[in-house]
């Protein structure tokens, strides 16, 4: 039941028809017997700061953010914690008494993701290979050189932006920047590579990012790109005997951390999951 003290919680982004974070937050939040409700908004160009200020000015308690807004929410944020100033992104907003505060939590979602399904992993000993040099390669790459991976290579369809990207991780490990036309002995001396770019991504389900010759069974295989569910880099990694890791944990991951953040409680990640995967992602 919705009364006058449910707490409200926004998504904003553009265009935000296909998420399916409403269903996915509000099954947590109906789990937990939580009296929240997360709706999502279209937010129109040019239209952020009015919209952030409607829900300050509203009371809402916390807010998602997500592209193409990301960069931009920095600007009304009161605070920013480590993860969105390393990211230069926020994801996340929560209201602490009328003072606002960003956060990113993709890296660590992504982490805790990998570490539920593959807890046998030891990431200061992984070699690892990051396939795109957008938003969600700079969270992931951050996080994982914040757990100590001491060797990591950018491979990205335009070399300089991958070049940026480890120039800026490279205060925390060995970086490595190149072509990812050219990235085959890398993946060959890899054991976890991590697909951050779109490749593979809905409607365009039958491409992939790099040549599955150079796929191997020791690699563990984690593709971000969660629709579909079961990617043809993925399919192709399983042809060839590596493990896989899908993108959709990191989905989960990312809103439960938002949860927990929101609410001060643990999300139920195994009912979240069940939605997202019911929905026909
Ligand atoms: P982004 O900032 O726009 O970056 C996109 C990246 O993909 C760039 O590195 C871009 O290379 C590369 N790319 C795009 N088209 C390419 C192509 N045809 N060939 C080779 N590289 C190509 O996007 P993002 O926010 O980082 O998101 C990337 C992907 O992550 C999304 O598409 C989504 O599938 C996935 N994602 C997953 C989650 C999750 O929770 N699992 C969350 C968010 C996003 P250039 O620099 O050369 O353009």
């Amino acid at each position: 039941m919705i009364t006058a003290k449910t707490e409200k919680i926004a998504l904003l982004g553009l265009p935000i028809d296909h998420s399916k974070s409403p269903e996915m937050i509000n099954a947590a939040f109906s789990h937990m017997g939580a009296d929240y409700i997360y709706t999502a908004f279209n937010v129109s160009r040019g239209k952020l700061r009015m919209a952030v200020e409607g829900l300050k000015a509203l009371g809402f308690r916390g807010w998602n953010v997500t592209l193409p807004y990301k960069v931009e929410m920095q600007e009304y944020m009161d605070e920013l914690d480590e993860t969105a100033c390393n990211m230069g992104a926020v994801n996340t907003v929560i209201n602490e008494n009328g003072r606002y505060i960003g956060y990113n939590t993709d890296g660590e979602g992504y982490l805790r993701s990998l570490m539920e399904e593959k807890n046998d992993l030891h990431l200061p000993s992984q070699r690892v290979v990051i396939l795109g040099a957008g938003g969600v390669a700079r969270s992931v790459g951050f996080a994982l050189a914040k757990e100590g991976v001491h060797k990591m290579t950018i491979a990205n369809r335009t070399v300089s932006m991958a070049e940026k990207l480890a120039q800026s991780l490279s205060v925390y490990c060995t970086m490595n920047a190149v072509s990812i036309q050219d990235c085959e002995k890398e993946i060959s001396e890899a054991t976890l590579l991590i697909n951050a770019t779109s490749v593979g991504m809905y409607p365009h389900v039958a491409d992939i990012p790099v040549s599955s010759e150079c796929l191997h069974p020791h690699l563990v295989v984690s593709d971000l790109v969660y629709n579909p569910m079961q990617t043809a880099l993925l399919q192709a990694a399983e042809e060839r005997g590596a493990t896989i890791h899908r993108g959709i944990g990191m989905l989960v991951y990312q809103a439960a951390i938002a949860i927990e953040l929101w609410s001060g409680f643990a999300a139920p990640v195994g009912v979240m999951r069940k939605t997202l995967e019911a929905s026909g992602l």
